[in-house]
């Protein structure tokens, strides 16, 4: 027998040897029959696959890139890669093949599992490509059908297992590697701050290669002992239908979806009982008075370094409180680092260990993981909040979206939420143009509602009337629409890219 270390392979097999028979994943597409896993036979379906990988040539520490939709196939590839101490890079399926060939390139991924209509296009960038995997009845029928079991391995909580992309809001995503322990300890904490039993049933219809799906919500379910109810992607009619089908009883959301979700009624009868949500919107009806568990995280900090507790209720608007497994304090701006517990208001850093409850580093880039941490070994998350007395932590911007405008510190916010009070605006974004003289001065990029319009000329006047003049965008645009990052961001970086190359300059 192999050795048990405390890794993915661990987790899933002592599950199904402790209840073998319980429901594990439930696969519900949106047309044709769901289909149900046990524990037993998801590890079953692992070890089958890991087998077959091995066979293939896949070695511990070797990386395989799955570039696979929302499918058990995807999940039970991760599950099986990660068993075999390799390494599961976790690629967004609707990538351009230009995207694929930086991605597999940046990754030196030797292995690709992809479907087949995927395979060109993940091919033209030198891998070696196993197509299985489409979401179909049949789908993941290759890799089972050979029926061998996989090798011992010896793997150590250190070892790296996967890589999950940032979403790349602020610059290029960077692939951000978790090793065997942070995934467990992503499962753990998950499970404690999501207060999960055995009987919890998970609706994931996120994206599986992003890290709230994979861990938020799989890692947890797979941790707790509960089940997944897993969709091909979010879908605001399919919601509540799947979810009392599949007696449901969380669900982990980013605000697009509770934004979609207010025009579709709540079922009388359903077993929801908790949201998970980094998102501060008011989620108004959507959630049927269920109460949401706010929460800060980012793919480096692998869980939630602040985290709400709806039984211990923090004011409106914060995500919540400093999490109990975290060392949190705050980078005043006079310098000055405040531990939490004292009201502060700065960047957020956040401290643990490295491989266990912070990231391992930064995919092939020990320079951006050096530069990330200081000399106390505090993580800058970019990120800009305000403590409160009580422990309440709210989100203010990232630094990236703090402008520099002649000597003034300008909050990109601020002036959206103004923009956002003109008629008809949906959507405002504002980011820094350079500037001769002042550095830099913004630009608002804004959105009309459907079938309404914008007046420039009322957003600037507004602009006026509620802004000192330092902080009024130099220029308004009105586009058709914002460029996104992966979960719905407005990606920041695009629209300073695109301010850039009007003016002629480079990054
Ligand atoms: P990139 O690092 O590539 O620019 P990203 O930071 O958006 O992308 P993620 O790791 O997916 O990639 O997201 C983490 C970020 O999301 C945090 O740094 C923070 O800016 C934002 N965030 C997380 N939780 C919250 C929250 N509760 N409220 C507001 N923003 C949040
Ligand atoms: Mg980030």
């Amino acid at each position: 027998p192999r050795y048990l270390g405390l890794d993915v392979r661990w987790l899933v097999e002592t599950w199904a040897r402790r209840t073998p028979d319980r429901p594990f994943l439930t696969w519900a597409p949106f047309d044709g029959e769901a289909r149900t896993w046990t524990r037993r036979q998801f590890a079953h379906d692992v070890d089958r696959v890991a087998g077959a990988l091995a066979a293939a040539g896949l070695r511990p520490g070797g990386r395989l890139a799955i570039v696979l939709p929302n499918s058990p196939a995807f999940l039970i590839t991760w599950c099986a890669v990660t068993s075999l101490g390799a390494v599961a890079v976790c690629l967004n399926p609707k990538s351009s093949r230009d995207e694929l060939a930086y991605a597999l390139g940046h990754s030196r991924s030797t292995f690709a599992l992809t479907t087949a209509d995927r395979a060109g296009n993940v091919a033209a960038a030198g891998p070696r490509v196993i197509v299985d995997g489409d979401p179909g009845p049949d789908g993941f029928a290759a890799l089972l059908a050979a029926g061998l079991a996989a090798p011992a391995v010896r793997t150590d909580w250190s070892d790296p297992a996967s890589v999950q992309y940032t979403s790349g809001t602020t610059a290029r995503p960077k692939g951000v590697i978790w090793s065997q322990g942070n995934c467990l300890w992503s499962g753990q904490t998950g499970t404690a701050h999501q207060r999960l039993s055995p009987g919890d049933v998970n609706l994931v219809h996120l994206p599986l290669f992003h890290t709230n799906a994979l861990s938020y919500s799989f890692l947890s379910s797979l941790w707790s002992g509960g089940s997944v109810v897993l969709q091909p992607r979010f879908s605001a009619s399919r919601f509540w239908p799947a979810a009392v089908e599949h007696g449901a009883t969380w669900t982990s959301v980013v605000s697009f979806c509770l934004r979609a979700l207010r025009a579709h009624e709540v079922p009388e009868r359903h077993r929801f009982r908790g949201w998970a949500s980094s998102s501060v919107v008011d989620p108004g009806p959507a959630t049927g008075g269920v109460p949401v568990m706010g929460w800060f995280g980012m793919t480096e900090t692998v869980s939630h370094p602040v985290v709400s507790d709806p039984h211990h209720p923090v004011a409106a608007g914060s995500m919540g409180r400093v999490a109990p497994e975290y060392d949190v304090a705050v980078l005043a701006e006079d310098g000055a680092q405040v531990p939490a517990g004292t009201a502060a208001t700065g960047e957020l850093l956040v401290r643990g260990v490295p491989g266990v409850s912070l990231f391992a580093g930064y995919l092939d880039a020990p320079e951006l993981t050096a530069a990330a941490f200081d000399a106390d070994g505090w993580f800058h998350t970019g990120d800009r909040v305000r403590v409160a007395e009580d422990g309440g932590v709210w989100f203010l911007e990232r630094d990236s979206d703090v402008l520099k405008v002649g000597g003034e510190n300008i909050g990109a916010p601020e002036v959206e939420r103004v923009l956002l009070g003109v008629p008809g605006v949906s959507e405002a974004a504002v980011v820094s143009r350079p500037d001769p003289m002042l550095g830099e001065v913004p630009v608002a990029f804004v959105t009309a509602r459907p079938g309404e319009e914008v007046s420039v000329a009322a957003a600037a006047h507004r602009c006026e009337e509620l802004l000192t003049p330092y902080k009024r965008p130099r220029e308004i645009r009105v586009v058709a629409e914002l460029p996104r990052s992966t979960l719905d961001k407005v990606a920041k970086a695009t629209l300073r890219r695109q301010l850039l190359a009007e003016a002629g300059t480079d990054e």
